[in-house]
């Protein structure tokens, strides 16, 4: 009896706090808009959270909003507005979303979204330039570029210690240094390094709490979705990042994926399949392309957007706060490097994972509107077939324009996977009693 007490209030307890938290991180958008107070606005790879809120800046993610709107199934609404305000059709609907957005004044189907004091971001994604573009056209606000000197070939990640990592790292901490001179000019506030110490803290502790929670899937059955009850983590992973609300949301989410583990409480009946995700989820029709690979016994065991779209935080970084800004510059210049590596290089990551989550298959997804993740994975699929032998399904879609999601065509291509995945098991098991 008292088991079941313990179950019921820790088994989906990530998934309920982290649903309410975002509630009420919109709610306090909602309110900071209502009251003319303006933000700051960035991207999921290298947000800079630990150091804006040290300002006290409210933080817009609009890649966030933008793919609320197509889990809400409005987001046809905001597309065709920016196409009829003169957008392309083919570019990517993050940013059509929020352009549409910014001309009804920041309404959201989940609250009202202040305007921006300044933009930040990172060369992650090219995309992001043009994007801040826009909002520096329309607002005539600053832009903060912060350039991250990438990997310099597949598995060429350096290191601290090695000369080129320290003069990446270098350069790094000197635009740091930048942006704290326009955080002060834009905000009116003193920097506070102690302030910065305290939300390093909290990051440490929620990115060492981030590693653990992707660590727990290794087991069978595994202990989350990483496509579905990933997302949630992960919008609470950069939302919440370098508070205490988030830190304390990832203590208690190790301790619940810990539990299940020890219980052996998986996300289904029978998880017959363990697979890995890459690519950007489709969120148009987010629960049913789920459900398309559940129902055939399916898990979800990891998935590379986990990685990329937390800024690369999965990697459990932690920050020094003996040396607070030397410290920052070495943690984001390795934590983006690893969210691009994620994106561009990924398939010696998978390779090995495929042993150590033992995994069944690979599911490549993608999608129309992001060029910077998609453009690669025909070849990086071919990198990862060249070394292992592993299932792998290959289907295109989009996640925001449902325009371009065919719901009857992935069903057959996902089908016609799991009959694969199916027969390949009839194979191995005749091959292990001969
Ligand atoms: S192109 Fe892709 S990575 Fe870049 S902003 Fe759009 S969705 Fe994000």
């Amino acid at each position: 009896m008292m088991d079941a007490t313990r179950q019921d209030g820790i088994v989906g307890r990530g998934n309920r706090d982290g649903a309410q938290l975002f509630r009420d991180w919109f709610q306090d958008l909602t309110i900071a808009a209502q009251d003319g107070r303006s933000a700051a606005y960035v991207f999921v790879m290298g947000s800079m959270a630990e150091l804006l809120r040290v300002f006290d800046f409210p933080l817009v993610f609009p890649e966030i909003n933008s793919l609320q709107t197509a889990v809400r199934r409005v987001a046809h609404e905001y597309l065709n507005a920016a196409e009829d305000y003169g957008y392309s059709t083919d570019i990517c609907g993050y940013v059509k979303a929020d352009v549409a957005l910014q001309l009804r004044g920041g309404e959201h189907p989940m609250g009202q979204v202040p305007k921006p004091a300044l933009a930040v971001y990172t060369n992650a994604c090219n995309t992001y330039i043009k994007w801040a573009e826009i909002w520096e056209r329309m607002y005539g606000i600053p832009v903060f570029t912060l350039d991250i000197p990438g990997s310099r070939s597949a598995g060429g990640q350096t290191w601290p210690g090695d000369p080129q990592f320290e003069a990446d790292r270098r350069y790094v901490e000197g635009q740091i240094r930048e942006l704290i001179e326009l955080c002060e000019r834009v905000s009116g506030k003193k920097f506070d390094i102690d302030r910065l110490r305290e939300t390093m803290a909290h990051a440490n502790s929620m990115s060492r709490d981030w590693h653990q929670v992707l660590e727990w899937n290794r087991s069978t059955p595994s202990v989350f979705n990483a496509l579905t009850d990933g997302t949630i983590f992960l919008g609470v992973s950069n939302s919440f990042r370098g508070t205490e609300q988030g830190s304390q949301y990832f203590r208690n989410l190790v301790e619940e994926m810990e539990y299940k583990a020890s219980k052996a409480i998986g996300t289904q009946r029978e998880e017959k399949y363990r697979l890995i995700f890459v690519g950007v989820p489709c969120y148009p029709i987010f629960r049913r392309f789920n459900e398309m690979f559940t129902e055939a016994g399916g898990a979800f065991v990891s998935s590379t957007y986990l990685w990329f779209a937390s800024g690369g935080t999965d990697t459990g970084f932690e920050y020094s706060l003996e040396r607070p800004l030397e410290s920052l510059a070495e943690g984001v210049l390795i934590n983006v490097r690893h969210a691009m590596d994620s994106m561009f290089f990924q398939d010696r990551v998978l390779a090995e994972m495929v042993q150590s989550y033992r995994v069944d298959g690979v599911v490549y997804h993608p999608i129309k509107s992001c060029r910077t993740v998609s453009s690669g994975l025909a070849d990086n699929r071919r990198a990862l077939l060249e070394t292992t032998d592993v299932a792998c399904l290959f289907i295109e879609s989009d996640m925001m324009d449902k325009r371009v999601v065919s719901e009857a065509q992935l069903k057959n291509r996902i089908d016609a996977f799991f009959e694969g995945l199916a027969s390949r098991k009839r194979v191995a098991a005749v091959g292990a009693s001969s």
